[in-house]
Formats: C-alpha cells, sequence, structure tokens
C-alpha cells in the first residue's frame, strides 16, 4: 500500500488525543516510531528511565497496531538516520509531526524537511507564553501563575481567587508528622513488552513505573483519591519510611504522554468541586501544574538554546563522587536521596531542589556536569524541563534571569524538613569542627565567596548580612577547605 503522509512520534507523544496521532488516516498514513541507539547508549543512562521510556514507547506503538494503523517501529542508529531509512521505504509521502518538545530535536526534523503542527501536549501555546514573557521586567512564576489561573479559568469565582487568596502555602511546607503512617506506594506488575524490554536492557525493572496509558490513569485516580487531600501540608517534607509520600509521581507520565496535563487538572479540579479536597491541597497541587510545569517549558522556549550554558557564578567544580555513588559519603540525607535515585531514577522536588541542587549549589560544581547528571539520572528528564529547572532554579547559574535569588540552605533547613539529620554522623547545628554539617560550613562559606557578586541584591541581604555575626569565620574558611576536599574524595 502507498503512503500519502508518514507520521512521526518521539517518545514523548505518547497520547492518542494529542499531536500529530489525533488526527492519522489509517488508510493512508504509516505512523513512525524510532528507537534509537544514541538514546540507549553512549551515556550514563539510568536503566530505569531507559526501561520507561522504550516500554512505554513500544506500548503505544502496539495499541496503534491493534486499532488498524500502519505502524513502523524503526531501530537505528539516531533518530535522523532511522526517519530516513524509513523514508526509503515510503518515499512518496511527506514528512509530518508536532512540534518537538526540545530545540534539538525540532532542528532535525526541520532539516528533513518535516511538516509541523502546534505542539498541544501543554496547556499555553507558545506565542501565549512569549506575550506573556515579553511584558514582564522579570520573569516571576507567581505572576504567570495568577494569569493561569484567570486565563484558563481555573479555581475562580467572580475573578477572585477561590478560598480568597492565590496561595495557601501558610497553611502547607510543614515538616514531617511524628507516629505518621505513609500510605504504601505498591507499582505495576509487568507484561511481555515490559520483560522483553528489560531483557534487552540486562536488568530487573523494579516496579516503580508504569509504561501503560491504562496504569498511567491508574495512578492518577489513586493520587485522587488516596492522596491530592493531603499533598498541600506536607509536599516539602522528607522523610526515612516512605520515598513518596503524597506526591503524586506522574511526571513521567505527563512528561512522555501517557497522561495529558489538562486530564490531570480536569481529575483535580473535579475532587475539589466535589468537597473532598482542602483548599490548601487543591490550590498547591493544581499551581504546579498550570504553574510551574507551564512556566518551566515556556521558560526553555523563552531562553533559548544557549541557556543551558549559563555559568554565572564560574562554577567549576568537577561533580563529585557522591553522586554517581551513595556510598562515597557519610552524610545522611545524601546517602539516602542518592541511594533512592539509584533504585527508582525519582525524589521529590525538596530532594532535587534542597538537598541534590542546593549541594552542588554551595561546593560550586560546574552547572553543566551536574545538569548532564540530573538527565542521566531521573526517569522524568526531558531536556525542556531540565534545563530552566537546574540552570535557572537549582543552582542560580543564569544570574538570576528566572529566580531572584539562589536557593542555598545550610543543615538547619534539611534539619526542620526531614528526618534525615537525627541518624547522620554530622551535626547541623555545627558550622566549624569534625562534627560540622556539611551544608552548614558550605553554606556560610558560599555567602563569604560571593558576598561582592550578591550585595546588590536586595534579596539577599539578610543572608549576607548574617556572615557579619559570625565571629569564627577564618575558621570556618579552613573548615570550608577542609570539607570539599573530603566531598571531592568521596569521603566526608
Ligand atoms: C533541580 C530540579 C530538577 C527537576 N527536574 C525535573 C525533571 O527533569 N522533570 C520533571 O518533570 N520535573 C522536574 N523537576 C520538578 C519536580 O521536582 C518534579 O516535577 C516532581 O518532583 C515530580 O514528582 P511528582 O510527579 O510527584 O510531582 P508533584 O509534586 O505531585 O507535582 C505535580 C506535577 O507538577 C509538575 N511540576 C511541579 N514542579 C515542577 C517544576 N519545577 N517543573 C516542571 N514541572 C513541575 C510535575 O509535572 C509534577 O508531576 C525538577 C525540579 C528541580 C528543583
Amino acid at each position: 500500500m502507498s503512503h500519502s503522509r508518514t507520521l512521526y512520534i518521539p517518545f514523548d507523544h505518547l497520547h492518542r488525543d494529542y499531536g500529530i496521532i489525533r488526527d492519522a488516516k489509517k488508510s493512508s498514513d504509516v505512523i513512525l516510531f524510532v528507537e534509537s541507539e544514541r538514546m540507549r547508549t553512549g551515556r550514563n543512562w539510568h536503566p530505569e528511565r531507559l526501561f520507561f521510556l522504550i516500554s512505554s514507547a513500544r506500548h503505544f506503538a502496539e495499541d496503534l497496531r491493534d486499532e488498524g494503523f500502519t505502524v513502523e517501529y524503526v531501530k537505528a542508529p539516531t533518530t535522523e538516520k532511522g526517519i530516513l531509512q524509513a523514508r526509503k521505504r515510503h518515499p512518496k509521502s511527506s514528512l509530518h509531526a508536532s512540534r518537538q518538545s526540545s530545540f534539538r530535536l525540532q532542528a532535525t526534523l526541520e532539516a528533513l524537511g518535516c511538516e509541523f503542527i502546534e505542539n498541544d501536549f501543554f496547556l499555553t501555546p507558545r506565542e501565549v507564553f512569549e506575550e506573556w514573557a515579553s511584558s514582564q521586567k522579570n520573569y516571576l512564576m507567581e505572576n504567570f501563575y495568577r494569569e493561569q489561573r484567570r486565563r484558563l479559568n481555573i479555581l475562580m469565582d467572580n475573578g477572585k481567587p477561590t478560598g480568597g487568596a492565590w496561595n495557601f502555602d501558610k497553611e502547607n511546607r510543614l515538616p514531617p508528622p511524628k507516629n505518621y503512617k505513609w500510605p504504601e506506594y505498591k507499582g505495576f506488575s509487568r507484561d511481555e513488552i515490559d520483560l522483553e524490554v528489560a531483557q534487552e536492557l540486562a536488568f530487573e525493572a523494579s516496579p516503580t513505573w508504569a509504561t501503560t496509558r491504562a496504569a498511567a490513569l491508574h495512578q492518577l485516580k489513586h493520587f485522587i483519591s488516596r492522596h491530592f487531600a493531603h499533598f498541600g501540608p506536607y509536599e516539602d517534607a522528607m522523610v526515612l519510611d516512605s520515598w513518596s509520600l503524597h506526591h503524586s509521581v506522574i511526571s513521567p507520565y505527563i512528561n512522555n504522554g501517557l497522561l495529558h496535563p489538562q486530564e490531570v487538572v480536569d481529575a483535580a479540579v473535579k475532587a475539589f468541586d466535589m468537597g473532598k479536597i482542602p483548599i490548601e491541597s487543591a490550590e498547591g497541587f493544581i499551581r504546579q501544574i498550570i504553574g510551574w510545569r507551564e512556566y518551566i517549558n515556556g521558560m526553555y522556549w523563552h531562553l533559548g538554546s544557549e541557556y543551558r550554558n549559563e555559568n554565572h557564578l564560574k562554577a567549576s567544580r568537577p561533580l563529585l563522587p557522591l553522586f554517581n555513588s551513595s556510598q562515597k559519603t557519610e552524610m545522611n540525607c545524601v546517602r539516602s536521596i542518592v541511594s533512592d535515585v539509584e533504585k527508582r531514577a525519582w525524589v521529590h522536588h525538596i530532594p532535587r531542589l534542597m538537598v541534590l541542587s542546593n549541594l552542588a549549589l554551595i561546593t560550586g560544581t560546574n552547572p553543566q556536569q551536574f545538569l548532564e547528571w540530573m538527565r542521566e539520572r531521573f526517569v522524568d528528564a526531558s531536556e525542556w524541563v531540565m534545563v530552566p529547572n537546574v540552570i535557572g532554579m537549582g543552582v542560580h547559574a543564569d544570574g538570576g534571569q528566572m529566580m531572584s535569588k539562589p536557593y542555598a540552605a545550610g543543615g538547619a533547613y534539611i534539619s526542620r524538613m526531614s528526618e534525615y539529620c537525627r541518624g547522620c554522623s554530622y551535626n547541623p547545628k555545627l558550622r566549624v569542627g569534625d562534627d560540622a554539617c556539611p551544608f552548614t560550613t558550605l553554606y556560610w562559606d558560599f555567602l563569604d565567596r560571593n558576598k561582592e557578586l550578591f550585595a546588590k541584591n536586595h534579596r539577599m541581604f539578610q543572608q549576607i548580612n548574617g556572615l557579619k555575626r559570625l565571629s569564627d569565620l577564618p575558621e570556618l574558611r579552613e573548615r570550608a577547605k577542609e570539607v570539599l576536599a573530603g566531598l571531592d574524595m568521596g569521603e566526608i
């Protein structure tokens, strides 16, 4: 049969009702997937991540075949070669796709003469974000979020925010509760496709990640019924006996298309409208989806392809050994969190921001090396989401284009928000001496090293001013040198 169109589906557009597949015709279109060798090898990709991405794509391709589509699932050295290979078999067909989610893949497809439709895997068309961004003095997420609430008419009552406020964070951000029973995370069983992919990758996949639309929907329903009501209060807490707490654990699925953000918002609003969810949890969660997620994607395109190379703080330390082995540190928080990443390629927002990125920031780790590590080790890491989150939010490498101040914190924050410090060899209250918490020492050392740079930042005034109260600054500088040397050796 000769086909008039080849529709290319990247591994992050796996939804039947969105993207180029939405209007596909069984009689005249060929559906093309490319599993590239470059995606699988050449970097230290976490096997859970590869397993999840590949198995999800193969399941989706299988569903389309079952529906009666002509599907080509090509394995090739690169995406470009795979597309060229498939096009040789359908020389008369034209190539079509939704706009891609990264600068690089978009450029590859453009060079191949692809015709595009809009990327509708987000709630905010790129022009709408551009219009907002180009009218702002600074890019405050909170301002964007309020615009989104109005534009999408979510949690609004007659033009006013539901509950009388835009944000209920005063009620949220609680430390871990005492004697609390966290619900168990059950995970998913494995089918033939999963087992085949795991075998090819030569590893045993954990039950953590869903690889089908039905299972991803199940996870969304489970979150809405079991966790959503409690999401807000404990969203920033870090505990030892639960890795998922009350988080939704759906980022991989919204990022690869198994779920669409509209479905997630609809489910959340419906539960709230039924009176089942307190406003602080409803608003807090909806802000993540219509605010943060959309803002990060908008900023990725707005800030451009060179943004990933920013290094405003001139941070040059090579990646610390502890990032690649949880055994290379005595710090309980980092060891537990890196060990969680090793197990399932995921930890929630606060360990990413306030422990891993914070450590990279205050040790002066090279932002690009840290970015590459995060890209490789997380199941939900796509280029568009990792780059602004790491470069802008995590390590302040963009000089404050996205966030007006760095998220630098000492051991006191980790001690308040987590259960890690109790069993740790280091004391979060101490900044000098052998038992001093490396976070506490390096937090002050970071402020000291960068005080001139932050002198004009009024949001940093209090923190920088705090340095004046330190009577032991010379001793602290010495301890910081020891700590950095120890971290470089993987011995702290
Ligand atoms: C340094 C750093 C790196 C990050 N890297 C990624 C990444 O590679 N992929 C990724 O999806 N998220 C990333 N995030 C954002 C956030 O940490 C994860 O989306 C979240 O932890 C996923 O868990 P969840 O699905 O349970 O989220 P929940 O806490 O339940 O939140 C719901 C959803 O909101 C969205 N969301 C919330 N915050 C953000 C944000 N800052 N950026 C984008 N989406 C957001 C996600 O889709 C998430 O699934 C990163 C954050 C930081 C600080």
